[in-house]
């Protein structure tokens, strides 16, 4: 098939790895002139892992990137919000920091189809009737037998299903963040987060390498309202030192040399939620279908699941109509959980609500404790809850086995995974 790709974020990225190897002739648009990830870094969870596992890329992720074992969340004072072991979920379960950087070069390396990709090339609709793309400059494109919105959380190519779009709302918190040099950072397998109430909220995670840059880096990011992430300024930047201090004052040399706003990014998220990701031949996948807020750490992970569960489904069916219907069929359940819990849980972080905060802080370590509270915290950690007719259940994801390459790869690098 001749498929179009619009978007090479980490959607676009895999899904152009899969459905190549599969034979089809991709053709991807990426709006930036220069190609390159946007942002600091994530936490890959075993769902996300065992898709790069599927792509024979999980060595090399593990040696660029860190192995987290634990997340620890307390307040300013020390005591204990959340404390998660990815070994409580089962022996050898860990999650993954890595950069933005690393994750990207991984993927479009292994792409033999990157040189060509078409960058600077904004696609701001998809006709439905002659199966063409349009970009920003009035070129059309096409047609294609396949058209794949990979555009992200602010797509353009979303309008297209416009029927199924139940929600599309910018979400009123947002963060500022940035990666910082540690070479000696004393916990690089935690995850670490400082709570004050529901409105302070910043973080420490271990990413591991950066392409182009020597030693190993964590991500810093620090919780903001929506509006002062927008108008983060000077005054802004002398008040979230001034915040590390009182909060976490551990971690103030490690910021001290962020002296202007643009030593940070900005990050604003969207909450979007349809019905189908699907209208005729055009299907959206990545945050373009689902955008949430990261707190639960699952947007590259469910981009990653949505470009290999899109290419099983092309693959078993050779009807693309029927195979664009078992995709929307299949990745259903999983959104919906992720959607409905990261609506519900996001607040107790992120919000003005200060009395979720004491909630929060009194109800969570008592609840990771618990054995039947305990294990579906870890399954919503690791990406393997879901919300079914019949209630919870946790499905384990079947990471493939490294293969000897890969599992030498990662040997090599005894620092990524400790
Ligand atoms: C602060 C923060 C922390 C996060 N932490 C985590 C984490 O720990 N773990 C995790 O799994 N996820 C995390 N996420 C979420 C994760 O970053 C996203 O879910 C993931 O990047 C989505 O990938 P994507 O390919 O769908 O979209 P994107 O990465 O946004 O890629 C979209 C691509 O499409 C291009 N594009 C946009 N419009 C057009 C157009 N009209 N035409 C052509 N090209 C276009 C863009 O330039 C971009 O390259 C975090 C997000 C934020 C903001």
């Amino acid at each position: 098939m001749k498929v179009a790709i619009a978007g090479y974020g980490t959607a676009g990225q895999a899904a152009a790895l899969f459905l190549s190897a599969q034979g089809h002739e991709v053709t991807v648009f990426e709006k930036s002139p220069v190609l390159g990830p946007v942002g600091a870094g994530f936490l890959l969870q075993p769902t996300g892992m065992g898709v790069l596992a599927r792509l024979g890329l999980l060595g090399k992720a593990q040696a660029m990137g860190q192995r987290i074992d634990e997340l620890h969340g307390s307040t300013p004072s020390g005591r204990p919000v959340m404390a998660m072991r990815y070994g409580d979920r089962r022996e050898g379960c860990f999650g993954l920091g890595m950069t933005r950087g690393a994750l990207f070069e991984l993927l479009r390396d292994a792409w033999p189809g990157a040189g060509r990709i078409r960058t600077g090339v904004r696609i701001d609709r998809y006709d439905e009737a002659t199966h063409t793309l349009h970009d920003s400059h009035g070129q059309s494109h096409g047609p294609y037998d396949l058209v794949i919105a990979a555009d992200g959380a602010h797509s353009a190519l979303r309008a297209t299903c416009e029927k199924s779009v139940r929600r599309e709302s910018m979400y009123p918190w947002g963060a500022v963040w940035c990666l910082v040099r540690a070479d000696d950072w004393a916990t690089p397998h935690h995850l670490q987060q400082r709570y004050a109430g529901t409105r302070q909220m910043l973080g420490m995670l271990p990413v591991g390498t950066r392409p182009g840059h020597e030693g190993r880096w964590v991500t810093f990011f620090f919780s903001l309202a929506g509006d002062a992430v927008e108008s983060f300024d000077d005054d802004a930047l002398a008040a979230m030192h001034r915040d590390v201090a009182d909060i976490w004052p551990d971690i103030v040399p490690r910021i001290a040399h962020l002296r202007h706003p643009s030593d940070l990014q900005r990050a604003r998220y969207r909450d979007v939620v349809m019905a189908s990701p699907c209208r005729g031949r055009l299907v959206v996948i990545g945050d373009a279908a689902h955008a949430m807020s990261p707190q639960l750490g699952q947007g590259a992970n469910m981009a990653l699941l949505d470009a290999a569960t899109l290419a099983d489904c092309l693959r078993d069916h050779v009807d693309v109509d029927r195979a664009l219907a078992v995709y929307a069929k299949t990745r259903r359940t999983h959104v919906r959980t992720y959607q409905f819990i990261s609506r519900w849980l996001t607040p107790l972080f992120q919000s003005d609500h200060a009395w979720l905060g004491g909630w929060r802080d009194a109800l969570f370590g008592p609840m990771g404790r618990m054995p039947g509270a305990r294990t579906p915290m870890l399954s919503i950690l690791t990406g393997e809850a879901r919300l079914g007719r019949y209630g919870y259940e946790a499905r384990p994801v079947d990471v493939t086995p490294l293969s000897d390459e890969d599992e030498a790869i990662a040997d090599a690098t005894p620092a990524s995974h400790g």
